[in-house]
């Protein structure tokens, strides 16, 4: 196979004026996780100690009641994650809290579990879950279906591209929990369908992410007309300057829950592609995805144009492939991701935003066709792959 393993020294000494920002970012990505599975290779297990599974509590541990203990059973939830370690109890005694975790953490059960136990207790409180895509409130909204099964525990899901007079109709009937997308939820006050000063329970998931959206005034907003005795849980993979501006505002007196990013990429073999004089790109990935491994593939691009068009090309040569991005409506989206889920198709195409947080379980490539534009793109892309301590593959095109 044409691929080279990345040797950082011998890169960093070839290093050019050619190289353009975000490759020697990739570069210290690369650099990064080496360096941990080089420390635990020589024994210097006490840095990524905390942060492995852990494999000796259960969630018995926790003050949860038997029937949501009994629905993370059922679920094959058998031990809870770092973050889970740290969240839970805290959310329980009605701690504000502030998550550092990504997505592949289990930060999503982190905030649902604690929040289906307090509902489940007492059934006027109500919960605002606010989310930066539509699939990412979906899995979230899943999600908490499974947590709070039997338990008679309502909720509404409020993203755009579905019926907002059905989801009027939902909110009438006082749902505990309500997840949704900003501008959905927006349009949803203004039409005075949703007041917020009922929620006493509010999450801000994937925080980092809303700001670069560019919701950064609506949650603003959003907090405005929350009531002031509340409890907060804030998510964010970082905590930037636009990222603190938000959380100053939301929390009081928080607990910090921090998983590092390194673990969730740890289990993930990095590569970079470089092509031959006169090679084309797609006919290289093309090579790539008629090899047998490549089972189930993201491959990441940087602009919906771009990844459209290749999508097309690689249907065109016989590939099963689908793209999601954000000139597709909801309903392409929820089906492409849910063919790629069932392993319809053999790859998924896809730009940093349409795919952010998505949950997608035994990706065995993730190919970043164009680069991303940060190191945290990058370490968002690869860790869709590699979950779970399952070995991934992240290939990156470096032209
Ligand atoms: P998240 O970080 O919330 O996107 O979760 C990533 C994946 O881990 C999801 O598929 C969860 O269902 C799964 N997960 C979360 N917590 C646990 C746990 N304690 N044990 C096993 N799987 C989990």
């Amino acid at each position: 196979m044409l691929r080279q393993r990345f040797n950082p020294q011998k890169k960093f000494r070839r290093k050019t004026v050619q190289k353009s920002l975000a490759t020697h970012e990739l570069m210290q990505a690369i650099r990064s996780v080496e360096r941990v599975v080089d420390s635990k290779k020589h024994g210097e297990e006490k840095a990524v100690e905390d942060q492995s599974f852990n494999r000796q509590s259960s969630f018995d541990i926790f003050d949860l009641t038997p029937q949501v203990l009994e629905n993370i059973s059922y679920k094959g939830y058998e031990s809870p994650t770092p973050i889970q370690i740290q969240t839970i109890p805290a959310v329980i005694i009605g701690k504000d809290v502030i998550g550092i975790a990504n997505t592949g953490t289990g930060k999503t059960a982190a905030f649902l579990i604690p929040l289906v136990d307090k509902v489940f207790r007492n059934k006027f409180e109500r919960v605002l879950i606010v989310a930066p895509t539509r699939e990412l409130a979906v899995q979230i909204h899943e999600e908490l279906r499974s947590f709070s099964k039997g338990l008679g525990i309502h909720s509404a899901l409020l993203i755009g591209g579905m019926s907002i007079n059905r989801q009027i109709g939902e909110l009438k009937l006082n749902p505990n929990f309500v997840i949704g997308t900003p501008g959905r939820i927006k349009d949803l006050i203004q039409q005075r369908s949703l007041f917020l000063s009922v929620f006493k329970n509010v999450v801000l998931d994937e925080a980092d992410r809303m700001v670069d959206i560019g919701f950064i005034q609506d949650i603003k907003y959003f907090i405005s007309l929350l009531p002031p005795v509340r409890q907060s849980l804030f998510f964010s993979a970082t905590i930037s300057g636009k990222v603190n501006e938000i959380l100053q505002g939301f929390v009081r007196n928080p607990v910090t829950a921090s998983v590092k990013q390194q673990e969730m990429v740890e289990n993930i073999e990095q590569e970079i592609i470089t092509l031959k004089p006169g090679e084309s790109k797609i006919d290289r990935l093309h090579d790539l995805l008629a090899q047998d491994e490549f089972k189930k593939v993201l491959v990441f691009g940087r602009t919906k144009w771009g990844i459209q068009k290749l999508t097309n090309e690689l249907v065109r040569r016989g590939f099963r492939a689908a793209a999601i991005h954000g000139n597709k409506n909801q309903n392409q989206r929820q089906k492409a991701l849910n063919m790629f889920k069932n392993d319809e198709i053999q790859v998924l195409l896809a730009t940093d935003v349409a795919s952010r947080g998505l949950d997608i379980e035994d990706v065995t490539h993730v190919i970043n066709y164009d680069m991303p534009a940060s190191l945290e793109d990058y370490i968002h892309r690869i860790g869709r792959t590699g979950r779970a301590n399952k070995k991934g593959v992240a290939l990156t095109f470096v032209s």
